[in-house]
């Protein structure tokens, strides 16, 4: 579903940040991408999704190349949702107009469904009450919840996740990761950059783990997190322990 082939990224022509990146996500996968602070997990996630220019190779989407110049990223934004650190809600807006600015401006969907597709969602993430709230009147596990739901709302093919829960509490940190285990039973296609041992291990069919903008070990996470097989990995398990 989405193939990543050669990946190269330097930021300024300068320090090559992403060296020659070979990754394959199939439809229904979830890759999480561990790594230390540094090793490019953000910058990956960023490529993915138009953020940042590529400097070689390709990247596809169901088999359409999305790198390119003429790579229309209106579209491919709708197709690939990304959730990052920082809830980037509006202020401004209420917790429901906020979700359904996507669907409504971008997708020009039909007001009374996309209401009915949002309701449903915050449902099942447990706010269904807060959609007339104000982001700031949510606590940070709500709205990183309400993000997720506004990721979903256009219902992409593939979801991203960079340390969405990094900036929780850790009371909070639960909530989120168990909407994002939902999401994986329901067989979304996900790729989650984070730093949450327990939750990689069950979250992920596969393991990704990038040194130094390399991918360095590709495993299950058995495999990785009992039996690593590069020294590099063991070191960064270590920390952990
Ligand atoms: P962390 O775990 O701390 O979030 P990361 O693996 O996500 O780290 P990236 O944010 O992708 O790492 O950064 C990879 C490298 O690229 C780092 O050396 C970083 O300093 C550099 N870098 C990131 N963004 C930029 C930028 N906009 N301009 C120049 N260099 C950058
Ligand atoms: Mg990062």
């Amino acid at each position: 579903m989405l193939e990543i082939k050669g990946l190269h990224k330097t930021y300024d022509n300068q320090v090559t940040v992403l060296d020659n990146i070979d990754l394959t996500i199939h439809k229904g996968e979830v890759v999480v991408i561990l790594g230390p602070s540094g090793c490019g997990k953000s910058t990956l996630l960023r490529c993915l999704n138009g953020l940042e220019a590529i400097q070689g190779g390709e990247i596809k989407l169901s088999g359409k190349n999305i790198a390119g110049k003429d790579a229309n990223w209106q579209e491919i934004r709708q197709q690939i949702g990304m959730v990052f650190q920082n809830y980037d809600l509006f202020p401004h807006m209420t917790v429901l107009e906020n979700i359904l600015l996507g669907p409504l401006k971008v997708q020009k969907r039909e007001k009374k469904e996309a209401v009915e597709q949002a309701r449903q969602l915050l449902d099942r993430v447990g706010l269904l009450d807060r959609q007339d709230s104000y982001p700031r009147q949510l606590s940070g596990g709500q709205k990183q919840r309400i993000a997720i739901v506004r990721a979903l709302c256009m219902n992409p093919e593939i979801m991203l996740f960079d340390e969405v829960t990094a900036a929780l509490d850790p009371e909070m940190v639960r909530e989120v990761l168990d909407v994002i285990l939902g999401l994986a039973r329901q067989g979304m296609t996900m790729v989650i950059v984070t730093h949450e041992m327990g939750f990689a291990k069950a979250v992920a069919d596969r393991i990704v783990f990038i040194d130094a903008g390399k991918i360095c070990e590709t495993a299950t996470p058995d495999e990785f997190f009992s039996n690593p097989r590069t020294e590099r990995a063991r070191q960064f398990l270590n920390i952990f322990q």
